[in-house]
């Protein structure tokens, strides 16, 4: 490490919190699917924010967006109307098909904003008794880390030492239809809320029909289904929504991440009339929540999805970058156990060659000292997220570089 990585470093270990282990990479600049350290050095962005760069970094026509609308207003609140929210409003609910949608700011709002909806259409539409509404997640779900999200987590991790939990939170096995079943026929149970693949799990992807039939058992018991499509959706997969392979309409959407293209926090939760009129003013808000900048942006970021076709490139470019992995399988064999994904989602599961859980790790660095950027998730998964808009030649190049950390590590 240059002794200039090396003093960002200190800073951030001396006066942040240190509730992240990054790589020790330290990025000062983007473009597209790349980034620089500070050093200068280039790399191939394979993790892309978690799934929000999916239009790549410092997209020109977003950043035109960003600095037009930065220039004439930035943020009302929502006392007053501003003159960008109707219209990205109406962007998304003709884009997803919905009535109506909420602005918020981080994916773990919207999420949780979705929760309340959900127990507010408990009790006044399926009459739930006061205070009884349940909500369904499946084990193994991420949303966030805030005291709701917790509350539904079984990672230890994020749930140690933060109690107590919101109550009214029941867990089924993800990809198990018939406990789903068993659980959604309670008559307190208003929502289902689950993703499509399941992101920060490591990427498992659930067997082919699972979100058609949940949404069959949904309905049967009248229950909503909420699809947090905050990692999978916005053509991540090779659709706009992940759910859309499976023909599916959920009762809500969740959105968020690549909503803004990396460049603002922006998400939404979208759902129809019957839902989403249920709350009213002074109910639900966000001081941000719809602000002209971030409405803006947004609907830069959707045209980039739309005028670039990265739906489409997300599926092509998924399969080159799978059988670009399965190449030479016999030198990657001792180390590679899987590679899963959809689209531009994917993962490597890695054996603990080194029988301390440091092996993807170590396989994220060497790929780093090779040009790209990845990050380990449970010590023995590698996520592989580039931006949609990677070329051939940039999977290929990705491909050669993580091939030969899977041989020499
Ligand atoms: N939902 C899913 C599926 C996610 O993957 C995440 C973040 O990783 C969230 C919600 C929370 O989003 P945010 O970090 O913007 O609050």
């Amino acid at each position: 490490l240059s002794a200039l990585s090396q003093e960002k470093i200190d800073l951030e270990s001396k006066y942040g919190v240190r509730n992240y282990h990054p790589l020790p990479v330290v990025l000062s600049r983007g473009l597209g699917t790349r980034v620089w350290d500070v050093e200068g050095r280039e790399y191939l962005d394979f993790l892309a924010a978690y799934s929000a760069v999916n239009q790549g970094h410092c997209h020109p026509h977003i950043l035109a967006a960003l600095a037009s609308q930065a220039a004439k207003l930035t943020l009302t609140s929502r006392a007053f109307y501003n003159d960008q929210l109707g219209h990205f409003e109406e962007r998304l609910c003709n884009t997803f098909g919905f009535d109506r949608c909420l602005p918020m700011n981080s994916g773990v709002e919207a999420c949780e904003s979705a929760v309340k909806f959900a127990r507010r259409w408990g009790y006044e539409v399926k009459r739930i008794a006061d205070g009884r509404a349940r909500v369904v997640f499946a084990r193994g779900n991420f949303w966030g880390r805030s005291v709701a999200a917790i509350s539904s987590s079984t990672d230890p991790v994020c749930r140690n030492g933060f109690g107590p939990f919101v109550p009214g939170f029941d867990l089924v096995d993800y990809d198990n239809l018939e406990e789903l079943e068993k659980a959604t026929s309670h008559p307190d149970v208003c929502a289902f809320m689950v993703e499509p693949i399941q992101g920060e799990a490591g990427i498992i992807v659930p067997q082919e029909g699972y979100l058609a039939k949940a949404k069959e058992i949904c309905e049967k018991n009248r229950v909503l289904l909420i699809v947090d499509e905050v990692q999978t959706g916005l053509g991540r997969t090779g659709r706009l929504l992940c759910s859309g392979h499976d023909n599916v309409k959920p009762d809500m959407v969740v959105l968020g991440k690549a909503l803004s293209g990396g460049v603002f926090p922006v998400s939404a939760v979208l759902g129809s009339d019957e839902v989403m009129t249920l709350i009213g003013p002074g109910e639900h808000g966000s001081t941000y929540g719809g602000n002209p900048l971030a409405c803006a942006v947004a609907m830069a970021a959707l045209d980039v999805i739309e005028n670039e076709g990265l739906c489409e490139n997300a599926e092509k470019m998924g399969h080159a970058l799978r059988d670009g992995l399965f190449q030479n399988r016999r030198t990657t064999r001792k180390i590679l156990s899987d590679v899963r994904g959809k689209g531009l989602m994917n993962a490597l599961q890695i054996k603990d060659v080194y029988g301390d859980g440091s092996t993807a790790w170590q396989v994220c660095l060497e790929m780093a000292k090779n040009g790209v950027l990845a990050k380990p998730t449970h010590g023995d998964i590698i996520r592989l997220a580039p931006p949609l808009v990677i070329t051939k030649e940039e999977v290929k190049q990705a491909c050669v570089v993580i091939r030969e950390a899977l041989r020499v590590v």
